[in-house]
């Protein structure tokens, strides 16, 4: 109740008990060097990672990387070959009853029972969990994923879009401390996209999420960091700003009201390359922190051009991907 008192008089055994304590509070999600083989083939190789409590993290990477079967260790329906997992504290090995309290989890392709009706499927989902107030607890949950306008209907008259409500308010019954969401929003339209992704940031301010997908776009919507794995192993593990600025290059769009003469251009201290776009319009490479943005604006003066556009192009991030996992 009091760990800075109780630390001063501890003894050295309830001092490594108190460090226990403190990594429980901070964080939620260990993976400790997994590796999972499917007979001779190796998904996962001596995976590593830990998600602090309360953040929202991307597991990208393409198709046959591993990400299912890491969350499917993560949740215990899988054992791993090698390595350890510990939720909330808890390890899947000696306390796997209390992961799966501590877990939620939306499973690959949404399984669902089609035949049953919203609440009678959530009723049996909290009857698994043994909640109490089973009945109010689940016209919370309907509430909280926005089921509400269709909850008189059996799953199989529902859209992709609200299967996914049905499938999240699944994984939230019980009110896990962690909820692994695999490719989420595969499947969905445009709209069911964007409405499924609110909902999924709106319950990440409140859990620990993890969150599988193949898409960058995804990431950059939802997550405030991504792993990237790659044939079983991470490539890549960083906040979502890092990988923008992952770059030793970055581009700016110049827009000039009159032509500007190319030889000038390319020989600004920092740039490497030009693209002429239009009349009066540029596209310029240049080396990272060289600060060419002043020197352009300066050029121009000289030229007695007005800049009309002057911007950094963010860096997309879809090409990072695409450069770690190819
Ligand atoms: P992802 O979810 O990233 O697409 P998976 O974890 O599903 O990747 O698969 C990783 C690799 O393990 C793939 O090569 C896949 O074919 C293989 N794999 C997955 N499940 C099984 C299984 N039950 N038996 C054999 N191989 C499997
Ligand atoms: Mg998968």
């Amino acid at each position: 109740m009091y760990p800075a008192f109780r630390q001063i008089n501890a003894g050295p055994r309830e001092l490594t008990n108190f460090a226990d304590t403190q990594k429980q509070k901070t964080v939620s999600l260990e993976v400790n060097n997994v590796t999972k083989y499917y007979g001779k083939q190796a998904a996962l190789k001596d995976v590593s990672f830990l998600v602090k409590r309360g953040e929202v993290t991307g597991f990208l990477g393409p198709n046959g990387a591993g990400k299912s079967t890491m969350m499917k260790i993560i949740t215990c329906y899988l054992p791993p070959s090698s390595g350890n997992v510990k939720v909330a504290g808890h390890d899947i090995y000696e306390e796997s009853i209390a992961v799966r309290r501590k877990v939620g989890y939306l499973p690959e392709n949404n399984p669902l029972y089609p035949e049953m009706y919203i609440r009678e499927y959530l009723h049996f989902a909290a009857g698994i969990y043994r909640i109490k107030n089973r009945k109010q607890r689940v016209e919370e949950i309907i509430d909280t994923v926005g089921l509400t306008p269709e909850m008189h209907k059996r799953i199989s008259a529902l859209s992709k879009g609200y299967r996914q409500r049905v499938g999240l308010a699944q994984a939230l019954i019980h009110d896990p401390e962690v909820l692994i969401l695999d490719e989420p929003t595969s499947g969905l339209d445009p709209n069911q996209l964007e409405d499924i992704r609110n909902l999924i940031k709106a319950i990440g301010k409140e859990k620990t999420v993890l969150l599988s997908t193949h898409i960058m776009q995804e990431v950059e919507a939802i997550c405030d960091r991504a792993i990237i794995i790659k044939s079983g192993e991470i490539v890549a593990d960083s906040p979502i700003e890092k990988f923008k600025n992952a770059s030793d290059r970055e581009i700016f769009i110049l827009h000039t009201d009159a032509q500007l003469d190319m030889k000038k251009l390319k020989a600004v201290k920092g740039v490497l390359a030009v693209t002429k776009t239009g009349t009066g319009r540029y596209r310029i490479s240049a080396l990272s922190g060289a600060g060419v943005g002043p020197s352009l604006t300066a050029l121009a003066a000289a030229e007695n051009c007005t800049v009309q556009e002057l911007r950094k192009e963010e860096q997309r991030l879809e090409d990072v991907f695409k450069s770690l996992t190819r």
